[in-house]
């Protein structure tokens, strides 16, 4: 009898996982409870607009992504965002202000004080020293603020942590969140200087067509297609409606027991669920200790609210990606957007919405917008642009929220040593059970790809050197 593999979750990460192992010939079935695959990732279309569920772009340097989208046969749907909209937006000071782009502008931004661009340009200079072995992760703010100072950094890189995390930068560990920026940081002893050696590295070559690394891409149809395109090469493998409830060691294989009470034999399982799911998966495969490393893993809540516009309504829109909402820090007392961000996304791509019609697409803490219905959202959601751009916007024609619950992962300090401390725990009492997904490997679109791939590698792996 051939091994077996069951994926759990049918997310990117699991999606990743179970169309490499489908690919390399193995017998692999994907579990998922929800009715439909994607987890975050997908697009809902209403009165003619396209609205993501989730993420939105894709960064076109993005290597595993480029090559799932070349084996799924996708890379001539790739789209690219129109380059002309690439200006981002602060809310700074009662209102937006464009985000300097390049060195030059950084220099002669009056979003920065003198103090702060003197202690960003010194930055090189003052080498970088990791903290030793046994010493505690510094939060993603501590690093920042002691290398390009604190003003710099609680403006931008709080902003953008915002924007991506759903947190701020004092809840991120430097080394968890972001890993090859403190890769860079520690072997160049210094950002800059790592950054730049980033710039003059060689770069590998991807499938598909010529993009710069720097542009974002999606698809026509929105990501729902690169969901499908899985969906279909996995087929009859896909299992809807499939919730995991437990999972059992019987002599050396695994029983995984679904909601509808029954119970499936597999050789390795790969869990690509949220650490709060994974746990209540594992109560019994793992100590009280290792469970309580895996309980640590906090996710954020974030509700988005798509807008739909009538054509002419959005005038006053700039030109641009969007904006972002940084820490009310230095006592802001003026109002300011309860966003932590908005996508300009007819900016980005125009063909999201019917003829000549806008679109945008706020997000939001859920914990911010609590108790709150669609129509509350969508109000919200308009006062905030009618804010922001400094005009006033007609009610939408077109409204698509999404309340995701425990969705994004908070890699806070010490979080990437939480994850090494499972998988050894899971290795040695659990053989055959692999973890992919958000909280393993990082949030973005290509660290979940990553990561699930990675996961099948693994079973590849096992499978070989058990055989
Ligand atoms: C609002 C939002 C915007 C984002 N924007 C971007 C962006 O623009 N660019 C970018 O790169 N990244 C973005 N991200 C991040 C990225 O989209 C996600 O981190 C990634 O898609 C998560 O994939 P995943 O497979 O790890 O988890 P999920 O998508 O959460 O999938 C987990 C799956 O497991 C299923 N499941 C849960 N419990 C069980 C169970 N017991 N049994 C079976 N199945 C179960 C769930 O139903 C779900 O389908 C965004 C994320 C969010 C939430």
């Amino acid at each position: 009898m051939g091994r077996r593999t069951i994926v759990v979750g049918g997310g990117l990460a699991g999606l990743a996982a179970a169309a490499r192992l489908a690919d390399a010939g193995a017998d692999v079935a994907l579990f998922e409870r929800a009715d439909a695959v994607g987890g975050v990732a997908g697009t809902v279309a209403k009165s003619g607009f396209r609205f993501e569920r989730g993420p939105n772009t894709i960064l076109a340097g993005s290597a595993a992504f480029r090559r799932v989208v070349d084996e799924l046969g996708l890379s001539t749907r790739l789209e690219r965002a129109d380059p002309t909209a690439k200006a981002r937006y602060l809310w700074h000071r009662g209102k937006l202000r464009a985000l300097p782009m390049s060195p030059p502008q950084l220099l002669s931004t009056d979003l920065l004080s003198w103090k702060a661009k003197r202690e960003l340009l010194s930055e090189p200079f003052r080498g970088f020293v990791p903290p030793q072995d046994g010493e505690p992760e510094p939060t993603f703010g501590a690093f920042l603020d002691e290398r390009l100072g604190r003003e710099t950094s609680r403006l931008f890189a709080g902003a953008f942590v915002r924007g991506i995390h759903a947190a701020e930068l004092d809840e991120l560990g430097a080394r968890s969140a972001f890993p090859r920026l403190w890769d860079l940081a520690a072997s160049h002893g210094s950002l800059v200087r790592g950054a730049l050696s980033r710039v003059f590295a060689e770069k590998e070559s991807l499938p598909g067509p010529e993009l710069p690394r720097s542009a974002l891409v999606s698809f026509p149809n929105g990501l729902q297609e690169l969901v499908d395109a899985f969906a279909r090469q996995l087929g009859g493998r896909i299992r809807n409606g499939a919730g995991v409830e437990g999972l059992e060691r019987i002599d050396a294989r695994w029983l995984v027991r679904t909601r509808d009470g029954l119970g499936h034999v597999a050789d390795d399982v790969v869990l690509t669920l949220p650490a709060p799911a994974a746990a209540r998966i594992l109560a019994h495969e793992l100590s009280p200790e290792d469970l309580a490393a895996l309980r640590a893993v906090r996710h954020a809540s974030v509700t988005t609210i798509g807008l739909g516009f009538a054509p002419g309504a959005l005038e006053a829109l700039p030109r641009g990606f969007g904006y972002l909402v940084p820490p009310a820090e230095d006592g802001r007392t003026a109002p300011a957007p309860r966003a932590l961000g908005t996508i300009f996304v007819t900016n980005l791509f125009p063909n999201r919405a019917p003829g000549g019609a806008r679109s945008v697409a706020s997000f939001y803490r859920g914990s911010d917008v609590d108790g709150l219905d669609d129509s509350a959202l969508a109000s919200l959601a308009r006062q905030d642009l009618e804010l922001a751009i400094g005009s006033s916007v007609p009610p939408a024609v077109a409204v698509h929220v999404e309340r995701w619950t425990e969705v994004i992962p908070r890699h806070s300090p010490g979080h990437a040593d939480r994850v090494r401390h499972v998988r050894a725990a899971l290795r040695q009492r659990a053989p055959g059970l692999h973890l992919a997904g958000a909280w393993v490997g990082g949030v973005s679109v290509e660290q979940v790809l990553t990561s699930g791939r990675a996961a099948a590698d693994d079973v590849l792996r096992g499978g070989e050197e058990r055989t």
